[in-house]
């Protein structure tokens, strides 16, 4: 008759009921620290956090060195995992459905491989700095490794296991390998403070180490003599309280095995590998993504960036020409380096107030506009897409998110790029902490970079790279017959092409939310005072008072300046009248007249 080991002292707020190590009463007693399991030979808990995969895993490496038995664990953490009903869109407060579903799908991709070398995954949920100790203890622990990891949460949470194993004598191993570099080292070599320019960093770089090959083809079996351990099911979607996926979404399949698969797959194309350069490339491409995807993968250590790295390099060694950092795709992954090392080294880097490296913009804090954006509802086909398609696949192409982030902040909404962040941190499969802070940071021209007045148009910018419009008609299928002179811009259709096209602006899809001639100008001109202030106050930051101030100036002073300002400013929740439709181009009115004969 088994008995039910809970392994946690926290009671699951979601339905996993069948995520318990089992085990048998007489071995029980073994695992509270009773009889022999301690005398024993080594006992290492191997515990999965990132890093989901056998190769490049220097933490496993040494979990094996010399051990009797290895328990490699993962710890439903509900802190990510709980669904939320309050949530916009499926998932969890901290993470949408489709990372959970690439998550699940990973841990059991793992537990698969780790079963071909006669071990397991075990899994346990509760808070991991309670349900890690236990496992120490129960299982006589006396080595534990885990992935160095960067993030202020995994920070707190491992320092505080660091020194429950500090306490008890148990040997700890956290090697670095979810990056190329160490960031405290680069820190380091860079005088003790990150560097703050792409190329400033890329001065401070060396060769990076290489990956560590493949886990041991046989990895010491868990319990064998020590306990029965029933299998344990990774959970479904279901099972953690989720509804299945009933929408299109993610197509990108979690795990090792496929990431290992289409990085082999893009690889092979080293023509292209070679000549890859962003920003060059087609945001709008969703059939065959104009670059690698494999950040879902990078981001859960799925695919180890160093292995990345060096067979990339072996790719430009066969090739006689390739392009270089910053555009190259060897420069994309010092991208990001870049932002891991700014990260770690910046006090409060995820946020405006008390972070050295970000100008204090007085920014709107407007739950309408936001979630306009945020639903794909500003009226704007080309973000609203690019939004769906963050919503549906957990994924969009780098310039789309250029676009969208730009749009919320300097270039049209004005809204804080904080909350910007939030959402894509929810939704994004390959949300990450150092990137997506770095990237809204950059984007929103509040660190890195200057030039706020270089703004995407919402209207134009994707047009050149599909006239046609069917990025937009795929991701919002009520525009897919609305002509392609209109695609781009609704709003300015005729009545009788709307209604040719099933398709009432206002009705049927929204109005824009936005003039976006007016708003880009008052946002330029936001920008413009607030930078002023910035350098006004010298090496130091204006305080939030004078940010204030500014911002109430403003207010008043550009809201007068314009009829027809930022609609949604009043947060009344009324869409704004439709604007002006600009005078047609000849060849706009070319196509309307040949239309109407
Ligand atoms: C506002 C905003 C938020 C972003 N948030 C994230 C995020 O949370 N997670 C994330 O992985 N990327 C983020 N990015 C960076 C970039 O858009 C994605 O890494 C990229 O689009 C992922 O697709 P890919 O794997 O096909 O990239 P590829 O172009 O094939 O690049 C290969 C890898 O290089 C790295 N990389 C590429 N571009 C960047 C960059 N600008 N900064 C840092 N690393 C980069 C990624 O690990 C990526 O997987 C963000 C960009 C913006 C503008």
């Amino acid at each position: 008759m088994p008995l039910v080991l809970k392994c946690t002292t926290i009671l699951p707020p979601f339905a996993v009921s069948r995520i318990r190590i089992r085990t048998s009463v007489s071995r029980a007693r073994h695992l509270c620290g009773v009889g022999e399991s301690r005398t024993m030979g080594q006992h290492s808990l191997m515990w999965f956090r990132k890093g989901l995969r056998l190769h490049d895993n220097p933490a496993l490496h040494k979990a094996c060195e010399d051990a009797s038995h290895v328990f490699p664990v993962f710890v439903l953490d509900p802190f990510f995992l709980a669904p939320d009903p309050t949530a916009p869109s499926p998932g969890s407060r901290t993470a949408g459905v489709n990372r959970i579903h690439f998550l699940l799908q990973s841990l059991q991709d793992l537990d698969s491989s780790l079963k071909s070398r006669g071990s397991q995954l075990f899994l346990v949920h509760g808070n991991p700095t309670e349900v890690i100790p236990e496992l120490l203890e129960k299982w006589s622990i006396k080595r534990l490794c885990f992935e160095h990891d960067t993030e202020p949460y995994a920070q707190d949470r491992d320092k505080r296991i660091k020194e429950i194993c500090e306490e008890r004598g148990i040997e700890l191993h956290s090697p670095v390998s979810h990056t190329l570099f160490n960031p405290a080292e680069t820190i380091l070599k860079n005088g003790g403070k990150p560097p703050l320019t792409y190329q400033a960093f890329c001065r401070t770089l060396g060769k990076p180490p290489k990956p560590v090959g493949d886990a041991p083809a046989a990895i010491p079996e868990p319990s064998k003599d020590l306990m029965d351990v029933d299998v344990v099911p990774i959970p479904s979607l279901q099972d953690l309280g989720y509804a299945d996926l009933n929408e299109e979404f993610t197509p990108f399949g979690g795990g090792e095995t496929e990431g290992l698969r289409r990085l082999d797959k893009m690889l092979a194309d080293k023509k292209w590998v070679a000549e890859f350069e962003k920003p060059k490339g087609n945001p709008t491409a969703f059939i065959k993504p104009a670059t690698t995807c494999l950040s879902p993968y990078l981001k859960f250590g799925c695919v180890s960036v160093r292995l990345f790295y060096a067979r990339l390099l072996t790719v430009y060694s066969e090739m006689k020409k390739h392009s270089h950092p910053p555009v190259s795709l060897e420069g994309q992954l010092l991208w990001r380096e870049f932002f891991y090392t700014v990260g770690y080294g910046t006090i409060n880097y995820d946020r405006m107030v008390g972070n050295p490296i970000c100008r204090q913009i007085p920014w709107k804090d407007d739950e309408v506009l936001l979630s306009r954006w945020r639903d794909g509802q500003t009226g704007f086909p080309w973000i609203d897409a690019a939004m769906i398609q963050l919503r549906k696949w957990g994924w969009m192409h780098h310039l789309a998110r250029h676009a969208v982030a730009c749009f919320l902040t300097r270039g049209d909404l004005f809204v804080y790029w904080e909350k910007g962040r939030d959402v894509f941190d929810r939704l994004l499969v390959d949300s990450d902490w150092a990137i997506n802070n770095g990237n809204w940071m950059w984007l929103s021209a509040s660190a890195f970079f200057a030039q706020y007045h270089r703004i995407y148009s919402p209207i134009t910018f994707a047009k050149k790279h599909d006239p046609e419009g069917n990025y937009i008609k795929h991701f919002i299928p009520v525009l897919k017959d609305m002509p392609k002179a209109y695609i781009y811009e609704p709003w300015t259709a005729p009545l009788s092409v709307q209604k040719a096209a099933n398709c009432i602006i206002g009705k049927d899809y929204p109005k824009p939310v936005v003039d976006h001639a007016i708003a880009n100008k008052k946002c330029r001109d936001r920008m413009g005072a607030a930078f002023a202030l910035n350098k006004a106050a010298g090496s130091g930051q204006p305080t939030q008072e004078q940010v204030n101030a500014l911002n109430e100036k403003l207010t008043a002073k550009l809201d007068e300046d314009s009829d027809a300002s930022i609609a949604a400013e009043s947060s009344d929740g009324e869409p704004p009248p439709s604007p002006k439709p600009k005078p047609k181009s000849k060849r706009q009115r070319t196509l309307t007249e040949y239309k109407k004969k």
